[in-house]
C-alpha cells in the first residue's frame, strides 16, 4: 500500500491506463458480446464516478484561481500582455495543426478505399437526429461564426453560465471581477483573502481527486475497450492510422519546436510532467473535464506560475484544440476522396482557416469535433447527403480517435501555458528542472 502511494502518479496513472486496456480487450474479445456489453456496463459507473468527481471541480477551480490569479498579478495591463500573447500562439499552433492534417490526408489517403455504399440507413438516420439536436446541420458564414463566438464570451447572467458550465463567460466575469476588486483597494481586501484561500483549498482538493484518477482511468479504458474494442482500426484502418501519426507529430515537431526553439527549454522535463493530465484527457475524451487536472500539473509539475496557468489554461481548453483542428482537415479530405471531390489548392486553405475558426468557441467534450465537421465539409462542397455518409461511420467509431484528439487538444494548452509564463517571467525552473518534476501528489504536498 505505501509503495503504492510512494510511486510517482504518473506511473500509477499509467498502469491504470495499461491495466485497464487489457481487461477492457479481454472482456470483449473473450466473452460472448453479451458478456462483453455487461462488462462494460459494470465499469462504466466508475468511469462516471471519477469524471463527476473532476468536473465537479471545474467551475470553482476556473472561477477561484483565475480570479486570485488576477489578484496576483496585480495589474491588469500584465493580463492583456499575457491573453494577447496566448491567444497569438494558441492560432498559430492550431493553423500548424490543420496544415499537418491536410498534409497527412494527402499523404496516406485515408478515405481512398473507403466504401460510402456500406453505410447503412439506419446508421444514417441516427446521425441525422444527432447532428440535428446538436444544431449541426444549420450552414453558418464566416462572420457569423466569428460574431457567434464573440457574443458568447460576455454573459447575461454569471449563475447561468456557471450552471451550464460554459467557460469562457466564466473566464471572462473572473477576470472583470479580478480587476474589480483590485481597483476597489483596501475596501476589496476581504473578499480578496476569500479568493486567495478558496483557490489554495480547491487546488488542494484536486490533488485529492488526482489520487483517484489511476482507477478512474483503469475503469474508463476498461469501459471503452470493452464496449467499442479496437473496430476502428479494422473499420477505418488508414484515417485511425492517420489521426494518430498526425496528433504525434504534431504534440513532437510544433510542441516541441515551441518548447525547445521558442522558450529554450528541454523536452523531457515536459513530458515527464504532463503524462497525468495525457493520460486523464485520454480515457475521459473530454478538455474540459480534464482542465482540473491541467491546470494542477502546470503548476506543480512545470512551474508555470498561478497567474498564468488559471488564465492560459481555460482559455486554451475552449479556444485551443489543436488535435480537433487538424481532425477537421483529415475530414475533408477523407471525405474527398470517399466522394470523389476534386480538392483544389484554394478550398485547403479555406479548409484550413474554417477549421481554426470553428474550434474556437467550441466546449471541449467528447466528439464535438463530428459537430463541427460540417462546417468544413461544406467548404469542400459536400451536399448534407453526402456529410451523413462520411459521418455516419465516423460517429460509430469515433472514441478512440477523439482520445487520442484530445490529448493532443491539452498537450497543446500545457506547451503554450509554458512558453507565455516563460516569457512572462511567470516560470519556476527548478519546479521545470526537478529530477521528479511529477510531484502533484497528496502525500508529498500535504506532508510539506
Ligand atoms: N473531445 C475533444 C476535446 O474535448 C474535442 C473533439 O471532439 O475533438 O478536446
Amino acid at each position: 500500500m505505501k509503495a503504492w502511494f510512494r510511486m510517482d502518479l504518473w506511473k500509477r496513472v499509467m498502469i491504470g491506463l495499461v491495466l485497464g486496456t487489457l481487461i477492457g480487450l479481454c472482456f470483449r474479445y473473450g466473452l460472448s458480446e453479451e458478456g462483453a456489453s455487461q462488462a462494460a456496463s459494470y465499469f462504466k459507473p466508475f468511469g462516471d464516478l471519477f469524471l463527476n468527481l473532476i468536473r465537479m471541480l471545474v467551475v470553482p477551480l476556473i472561477f477561484l484561481t483565475l480570479v486570485s490569479g488576477v489578484l496576483a498579478m496585480g495589474d491588469p495591463k500584465k493580463l492583456g500582455s499575457l491573453g494577447g500573447r496566448a491567444i497569438g500562439i494558441y492560432m498559430v499552433t492550431t493553423f500548424v495543426a490543420v496544415t499537418i492534417g491536410l498534409i497527412i490526408g494527402t499523404i496516406l489517403q485515408p478515405g481512398a478505399g473507403f466504401d460510402v455504399g456500406a453505410v447503412s440507413q439506419d446508421q444514417i438516420e441516427a446521425t441525422r437526429a444527432q447532428l440535428e439536436s446538436g444544431g449541426a446541420m444549420e450552414t453558418v458564414g464566416v462572420f457569423e461564426q466569428i460574431m457567434r463566438t464573440v457574443l458568447a464570451i460576455v454573459p447575461t447572467n454569471i449563475v447561468e453560465a456557471m450552471v451550464n458550465g460554459d467557460v469562457l463567460p466564466i473566464i471572462f466575469f473572473a477576470i472583470m471581477f479580478g480587476i474589480g476588486i483590485l481597483l476597489a483597494g483596501e475596501a476589496g481586501k476581504p473578499i480578496a483573502d476569500v479568493f486567495n484561500s478558496g483557490a489554495e483549498a480547491i487546488l488542494k482538493l484536486t490533488l485529492i481527486v488526482m489520487e483517484v484518477a489511476p482507477f478512474g482511468v483503469l475503469a474508463l479504458m476498461a469501459w471503452v475497450m470493452a464496449e467499442y474494442g479496437l473496430d476502428v482500426v479494422v473499420a477505418l484502418g488508414m484515417m485511425t492510422l492517420s489521426v494518430y501519426l498526425a496528433c504525434v507529430l504534431h504534440i513532437l515537431i510544433t510542441h516541441g519546436t515551441l518548447l525547445k526553439v521558442v522558450a529554450r527549454l528541454p523536452l523531457l522535463p515536459f513530458f515527464r510532467g504532463v503524462t497525468d493530465a495525457q493520460m486523464v484527457a485520454y480515457s475521459t475524451s473530454s478538455s474540459s473535464a480534464t482542465l482540473p487536472v491541467t491546470i494542477s500539473v502546470a503548476e506543480n509539475n512545470l512551474g508555470v506560475s498561478k497567474p498564468v496557468a488559471s488564465s492560459v489554461l481555460p482559455l486554451g481548453a475552449t479556444i485551443n484544440m489543436d488535435g480537433t483542428a487538424l481532425y477537421q482537415g483529415l475530414i475533408a479530405l477523407f471525405a474527398a476522396q470517399a466522394l470523389g471531390i476534386d480538392v483544389h489548392i484554394g478550398m485547403y486553405f479555406t479548409v484550413a482557416i474554417m477549421a481554426t475558426l470553428v474550434s474556437i468557441g467550441t466546449a471541449g467534450i467528447p466528439s464535438v469535433s463530428l459537430f463541427l465537421a460540417t462546417t468544413t465539409l461544406s467548404v469542400i462542397g459536400a451536399t448534407p447527403d453526402q456529410m451523413l455518409l462520411i459521418l455516419a461511420p465516423l460517429f460509430a467509431f469515433d472514441r478512440l480517435l477523439d482520445m487520442m484528439r484530445t490529448l493532443t487538444n491539452i498537450t497543446g494548452d500545457l506547451a503554450v501555458s509554458t512558453v507565455v509564463a516563460k516569457w512572462e517571467g511567470e516560470f519556476d525552473e527548478r519546479v521545470y528542472m526537478a529530477e521528479d518534476n511529477t510531484t502533484a501528489d497528496i502525500d508529498r504536498t500535504m506532508l510539506k
